[in-house]
């Protein structure tokens, strides 16, 4: 078998420099490129000229360039993990600078399986900075290196989001029309409190309310599910993503800082670990989490609707029940004390009773077992300066008859609380869509406060990828991106009071 060599590389500007490097690799072995994703290359520089597609496009192409993966972090670790290459070459430019310490973690981790850094004499006069400090007339990305930056069209164009976004109201409107006098008045799913102040109705119809004592943000009508299941079977919104998602060449892409915080949460020793995850898909996460960690064992399970979903998930080998996850077919799949952990990604949002199905996975926990969720924000930045009426795309807490309610920190840790978990993190940092918020900036379609002020402080000419990277770092600081994590524990058995 042919030595396996790995290069790592961004790859926005092609040049001599780039195919010596990877001429030289090709001598040595198999190349695999490493191709940085738009947000790990964001991490450090600028925002590349191309996307990652079309990056990935120029580089398979080119000669002894065997295959090409995406490296989501500026760190080599988690690829050279998981491909174990006898050989990284990379330029020798990277000894200074702010590449040095991700150098040393490449040299550290090969030396586990006696892998070895090759460096190649940097090619004199050629780098894509200066071909970027030509175009630009100087450089204006080191003063802003380092800075998080997140543009959502790494995974969906904004005019892809907008389309769903007018399809979703269409589909909203038309169920309305049709099923409105069949829907039932609800109260807050989170704490049960039937008081609760109006806010503006979703598409001039559907109620809206925030509850007085938790805070929940919900839609104030309940639904049939036999009329739900038809609109997800039937709605516009629905065929146009599902499409978007058959279409998109990554389509099994993971998240890598998800996979990284539930690696975190894995139990230490060498006990089976059970995980079960609630919308599982394809299956494409717990397989992922699988193969990151192959000296651990798994025992895995999924919950999905989907036929499709689950015929390709029990491909990849885990358990999986498909139907929905609060009904009583699925009652085999929470028995008590069954799980380590429990998955559960942008789910709650959906449900009726979201609360119902909290308590199913605390019961289904073992002591010290942990839940791991992931919903809209709605007190993300995207909530408040583009309500759920405007905007939409970008505003994705309220959206009937499918996300009938937008938890806040306060509200999500209430119910969390009264189910009986302990919570270890409840957070609302990390990637936020700022892009489409720059792209609605520059359309003069944003909150007129916020419109205001970034006109005042980017006048005449704006920067948008500059606004953008601030957008990132105030959005972290305040907890206020377009999603909320929880990490919820189980440590106590199970109370005998419910919701
Ligand atoms: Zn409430």
């Amino acid at each position: 078998m042919s030595k396996q060599v790995y290069v790592g590389m961004s790859a926005d500007l092609v040049h001599p420099g780039h195919l010596n490097i990877l001429t030289k690799a090709a001598e040595l072995g198999e190349v695999t490129v490493g191709l940085l994703t738009d947000e790990a290359i964001a991490s450090y520089k600028r925002l590349p000229y191309m996307s990652y597609a079309e990056r990935e496009t120029v580089i398979s192409a080119i000669k002894g360039v065997s295959r090409v993966v995406p490296q989501t972090t500026l760190d080599y670790t988690p690829n050279l993990q998981r491909l174990k290459p006898d050989y990284v070459v990379h330029g020798d430019d990277w000894r200074e600078g702010v590449q040095q310490q991700t150098r040393q973690r490449v040299i550290d981790t090969l030396h586990a399986w006696g892998g070895q850094l090759v460096e190649i004499p940097y090619t004199q006069g050629v780098s894509s900075t200066r071909l970027h400090k030509a175009m630009h007339g100087g450089d204006k990305s080191q003063k802003y290196a380092g800075l998080q930056h997140n543009p959502l069209e790494t995974y969906r164009k904004a005019e892809v989001g907008e389309s769903i976004d007018a399809a979703r109201k269409r589909d909203a409107i038309t169920f309305w029309q049709k099923h409105a006098e069949q829907f039932q008045s609800r109260i807050c799913p989170a704490c049960g409190c039937s008081e609760a102040n109006p806010l503006p109705h979703y598409t001039d119809r559907y109620p809206v309310a925030q509850c007085t004592r938790c805070t929940l943000v919900y839609v104030a009508v309940a639904f049939d599910a036999d009329l739900l299941h038809e609109y997800y079977q039937h709605a516009e919104n629905i065929q146009l993503l599902n499409r978007f998602y058959a279409e998109r060449p990554d389509n099994n892409l993971v998240s890598q800082s998800r996979l990284d915080k539930v690696a975190a949460l894995l139990p230490e020793g060498d006990q089976t670990i059970r995980v079960l995850e609630i919308g599982c898909g394809h299956g494409a996460f717990l397989s992922a989490l699988q193969a990151a960690h192959p000296a651990k064992i798994f025992a895995l399970y999924g919950i999905d609707p989907n036929a499709e979903c689950t015929a390709s998930a029990r491909s990849r080998g885990i358990t999986v029940h498909e139907g929905l996850a609060d009904t009583e077919a699925a009652a085999p799949f929470f028995a008590p004390g069954q799980y380590d952990l429990v998955l559960c990604f942008e789910l709650l949002e959906h449900l009726a009773q979201p609360g119902c199905l909290l308590q199913q996975i605390y019961r289904a926990l073992a002591i010290g077992g942990r839940l791991v969720i992931s919903t809209p924000n709605i007190e993300g930045m995207g909530c408040v300066v583009a309500d759920y009426n405007q905007n939409h795309n970008i505003t994705h807490g309220i959206a009937p008859p499918m996300h009938l309610q937008g938890f806040s920190r306060v509200s999500l840790g209430i119910l969390a609380s009264r189910i009986g978990f302990a919570i270890e993190a409840l957070e609302g940092k990390g990637a936020f869509d700022t892009y489409s918020l720059v792209r609605l900036a520059g359309r003069n379609s944003l909150h007129p406060l916020l419109a205001q002020s970034f006109a005042d402080i980017y006048q005449p000419q704006a920067d948008w990828s500059r606004l953008s990277c601030d957008l990132q770092v105030l959005v972290n600081a305040l907890n206020a991106s377009s999603a909320l994590t929880a990490v919820l524990r189980k440590d106590i058995k199970d109370r005998e009071d419910s919701l």
